[in-house]
């Protein structure tokens, strides 16, 4: 399945199959964003050949929210950007929210009622905004009466975020889902359901999450934005978003470490290309194998 998006990225919608889980790689569009600041202290000669930077130096980003579904559950992994931008923002971002996940959802076959939870890895805008619409006037759940979960630390931090945080969360993302009493915090390692697992990190936010899909050795891993993208598997490949470094480098090399030896299958989120793929050693080093058909 392909949709073509010119201006900005095209969605090429993969599937694969982990421990009868049926994963499908959907999209909530695309955006750009500061190639410096995606790669932080990554000299620019090494990250402008992976990313190629456009001339105002901004590089592609998808928005690849997952699908997972078994026997009466479709899982919604991570909210997108949505649509509620003014025109100087979509400029600056070059949000371009074409697919939509509704529209998205609808190339695979899947109606937006038939979703049943919605996890999420933190609450940055780019990563929960498409849960809430705006309704003659009102922002209004987009998957009402679906359970969001999201980390409790999270939540707290995008509904009053200090001036460090400000510019990466917006509190009406939550508001109206908080109002239909729809949200619910979780913390530390945590089953939502059964074979769906989330670990809490922190590093790149205060509590961002990886969410783990599948059981025993057959499992899935939703990367967030603790690995951006299949080009940022080197551990000290970091974003200069992050809050604490330190903290994503302790993290980055132990998981995708883990994720290598246990051979999970990777779920990246802002890979314009490749939305799935395993991470495998190589010497010191990491390479990716895409997976998924
Ligand atoms: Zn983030």
């Amino acid at each position: 399945m392909t949709q073509e998006n010119v201006s900005t990225g095209t969605w090429h919608s993969r599937t694969a199959q982990v421990a009868g889980w049926k994963i499908t790689a959907l999209c909530d569009g695309f955006l750009r964003l500061d190639g410096g600041a995606m790669w932080g202290v990554v000299p620019a000669a090494f990250w402008r050949t992976m990313t190629p930077p456009a001339e105002d130096n901004t590089i592609l980003l998808a928005l690849n929210c997952f699908l997972a579904e078994r026997g009466e559950h479709k899982v919604l992994i991570e909210g997108g950007v949505g649509d509620r931008w003014n025109e100087k923002l979509r400029g600056i971002y070059h949000i371009n929210n074409n697919p939509s996940i509704t529209q998205a959802l609808g190339t695979v076959g899947v109606a937006p009622e038939e979703i049943t939870e919605v996890v999420l890895s933190h609450c940055h805008w780019d990563h929960c905004g498409a849960l809430v619409v705006e309704q003659d006037g009102q922002l209004v759940p987009r998957f009402p009466g679906v359970p969001v979960y999201a980390p409790a630390i999270e939540i707290a931090v995008c509904q009053n975020p200090d001036p460090v945080r400000a510019a990466s969360y917006r509190a009406e993302d939550l508001e109206a889902l908080e109002q239909a009493g729809l949200l619910t915090g979780y913390q530390g390692t945590t089953e939502i359901l059964p074979g769906i697992e989330v670990h809490e990190l922190g590093g790149h936010s205060d509590g961002v999450s990886v969410i783990l899909i599948g059981e025993g050795s057959e499992r899935a891993i939703f990367w967030a934005d603790v690995v951006p993208t299949t080009h940022h598997i080197q551990p000290p490949y970091i974003m200069a978003y992050d809050l604490d470094v330190a903290r994503s480098y302790s993290v980055r090399s132990e998981w995708i470490g883990r994720a290598a030896d246990e051979g999970w299958l990777g779920l990246f989120y802002h890979d314009p290309e490749t939305s799935m793929a395993r991470i495998e050693r190589s010497g010191k080093r990491f390479v990716v194998a895409p997976a998924g058909i």
